[in-house]
């Protein structure tokens, strides 16, 4: 439950590497592409380039399995795209094919054909009789068809997939009232499955006195057979197998470039997890992982992120090689080694505080490579594991990405949307001046200190508070590193430099939760994704509770644009704390009714006309509101025994090109995974 994703705009930030590094790729639908760099590549000794290598191959083997995990039609849709494109002969200069490629290029940018964010599903712009005639120009055995399927066949059951709005119309259903399983398209259940089923099913597992509970359900498929639930584990010769046996080669030929025994241990439970999928080795895999914290080179892989699953069972599949960032890391050692200190002072009631906060250990990383459910889409910070009692035994590792933030500041200077969307000068000028270096502060404060705070009571289940606890949860961790942010010790710990800077992350975080991050959302959709919906749950519920004292206003400035207007950021911070406390109140003794009364008051509804005023504005300014990133292209040079002598990095290759690339090279799936 612990990722950080970006907000829809941030600040320039003076350049670390090269100036003429180009950021921007390419934009389309609501889209934009960038490329970071694995700055201080030559850092790495060579055994650390080759362990990097034989990892970032173990993450891009992956990809096929969160395609599949997304849709059970997904490979069969980007296959099919991916035929036309490389085979088909049609007129390259019409709309048709023009809208082609969006599309393609949408569906490879989500790994599926559901919006990523959104979870809508989203359809074509081209005519189906374009398709069918692209299919149809193109040698059947380049298609994904099904055995003994004719081309007639294999298009009357794909060409809905793609066209009809209300098959498969969304990913994850999180709206309350209907069955969020059963509604939902993702491929994490079977065909029957029911909201019912799945919390029957996972429920008989868990024993209540269990104080080390296995994270059931995260490594399956739950399917119904002759009416009986069963689960498919995704493993080696269990579902997913051909991909697992290309991840389990490449970690295994990682082990002998290891940088030491802990590093060496956890690829070796990781790949006993994959072997066997055994829940139990899951977890000492986490546990080794968490302990090892001092090698240079980390990684994450495997079924680790539940968002894609409107209960919170199910991982998805993700991937991401990184190597510490040894300059910024300081600043993050500084928060996490005063973890107790900020978790005694904290406004949180005392029984659901820890008396010892545990090895919350952070640092900041360069990525080298994102895969799976990180790709190309990623989180700008990490905290993981998830599960709830290995977080307090062992603690948590949390990492802040800075080559993908300093990517994301570079690509969006001077785009205009501080201008636009600001109203007061002396706000614009501190956003100018500090707007990222708070935003980067508290991204490291909500993954070191947020979600490692705070303690469940004795038998309250972790998943109690069910579809809310991911948006209960990110809503705990940002209040905490808010209601940090304005502390003396922030100043005295030398994490900012001025008193009054982090009114500009204040500033934008109500800008943002009430206002800009609607320029996501389509006309007539209320907020769905865990982090948008605790955005606007926080920002909400301090307009409400401050009216009267008309802390926080939202005004029309003279050009009767709506702007946010903070009057009195101390009372702010007032109510940062109150709602803190009432947060971890809610999580610790697991209060579901509490839970779904603030989400569904606060953090979902849209206001129509606000809505579409936000709109209007942001897309005058040509701004795509997501991003997603190229990788970079890693090389291997190999000795006469076979051994990496060295690895080149390059930075040329296109969105298209490397999608392309991905789907010759690292492709092991059948189309079909029933
Ligand atoms: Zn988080």
């Amino acid at each position: 439950m612990s990722l950080s994703i970006l907000f829809a705009c941030s600040q320039p930030q003076a350049p670390k590497q090269q100036n003429d590094f180009n950021y921007n790729v390419e934009q389309f639908a609501d889209l934009g592409v960038l490329r970071f760099q694995a700055t201080d590549w030559d850092s790495l000794s060579v055994n650390q380039k080759a362990l990097v290598y034989c990892l970032n191959e173990a993450a891009l083997w992956g990809r096929d399995i969160l395609f599949d995990q997304n849709n059970r039609y997904n490979l069969a849709v980007r296959r099919t795209l991916e035929a036309i494109y490389a085979n088909c002969k049609s007129d390259t200069a019409s709309t048709d094919y023009r809208e082609f490629l969006v599309y393609l290029k949408r569906v490879w940018f989500s790994n599926g054909f559901h919006h990523h964010y959104g979870q809508e599903k989203f359809l074509p712009a081209f005519s189906e009789e374009f398709f069918r005639n692209a299919v149809k120009s193109i040698d059947a055995k380049l298609l994904p068809v099904r055995e003994e399927q004719t081309v007639d066949d294999f298009l009357t059951e794909i060409t809905p997939v793609i066209f009809s709005p209300s098959l498969y119309a969304k990913k994850v259903e999180q709206n309350s009232g209907k069955d969020v399983i059963a509604s939902s398209a993702n491929n994490y259940y079977g065909e029957g499955v029911t909201q019912h089923d799945v919390e029957r099913f996972y429920g008989t597992k868990k024993d209540p006195n269990d104080h080390c509970p296995l994270s059931y359900g995260l490594n399956s498929r739950l399917i119904k057979q002759d009416g009986k639930l069963t689960e498919q584990v995704y493993k080696i010769e269990g579902l997913y197998s051909l991909a697992i046996e290309r991840i389990v080669y490449w970690l295994t030929e990682a082990e002998q470039y290891t940088e030491n025994t802990e590093q060496k241990q956890v690829i070796t439970l990781l790949t006993n997890f994959y072997r066997t999928g055994s829940l139990k080795i899951y977890d000492e895999y986490a546990i080794a992982w968490v302990k090892d914290t001092e090698s240079t080179v980390d990684f994450v892989n495997g079924f680790t992120e539940s968002y894609g699953d409107a209960l919170g069972l199910k991982g998805s599949w993700e991937a991401l090689v990184n190597f510490k960032d040894i300059e910024s890391t300081d600043k993050t050692r500084t928060i996490s080694t005063n973890a107790q200190w900020f978790e005694d002072h904290s406004p949180v009631a005392k029984k659901f505080k820890k008396d010892e906060v545990k090895g919350v250990s952070a640092k900041a990383i360069t990525a080298a490579i994102l895969g799976g459910d990180c790709y190309p889409t990623t989180p700008i910070g990490i905290n993981l594991p998830n599960s709830n009692w290995i977080r307090t035994e062992y603690g948590s590792k949390s990492v802040t990405i800075t080559n993908i933030t300093e990517a994301y500041d570079k690509a969006a200077a001077g785009n205009g949307f501080i201008d636009e969307f600001v109203c007061c000068d002396y706000e614009k000028e501190l956003i100018k001046k500090y707007g990222s270096q708070t935003d980067n502060l508290h991204t490291d404060l909500h993954e070191c200190l947020g979600h490692g705070s705070g303690k469940l009571l004795p038998g309250v289940d972790q998943d109690a508070l069910k579809v809310y606890g991911s948006t209960i949860e990110e809503a705990r961790a940002d209040l905490f590193g808010l209601y940090y942010m304005p502390d003396a010790k922030i100043l005295e710990l030398g994490l900012l430099d001025n008193a009054e800077a982090y009114k500009s992350e204040y500033y934008r975080y109500m800008m943002n939760g009430l206002m800009t991050q609607l320029a996501r959302i389509d006309l007539g959709k209320q907020i769905e994704e865990a982090h948008m919906r605790n955005r606007s749950l926080i920002a909400h519920w301090v307009l409400e509770k401050g009216a009267t004292d008309k802390v926080v206003e939202i005004k029309k400035n003279e050009y009767n644009k709506t702007c946010v207007v903070i009057n009195d950021y101390e009372k702010m911070r007032t109510l940062i704390g109150n709602l803190l406390a009432e947060i971890q109140r809610i999580k610790s003794e697991g209060d579901f009714t509490a839970a779904q009364a603030l989400v569904e008051n606060y953090a979902v509804k849209v206001d129509a006309e606000l809505h579409r005023e936000v709109k209007t504005r942001y897309n005058a300014l040509g701004i795509a509101p997501y991003k997603g990133f190229i990788n970079p292209v890693y090389e291997a040079v190999r000795d006469a025994e076979g051994k990496i002598s060295a690895v080149k990095v390059s930075y040329t290759e296109g969105f298209a090109e490397q999608m392309m690339r991905y789907a010759r090279d690292y492709s092991p799936l059948p189309t079909y995974n029933d």
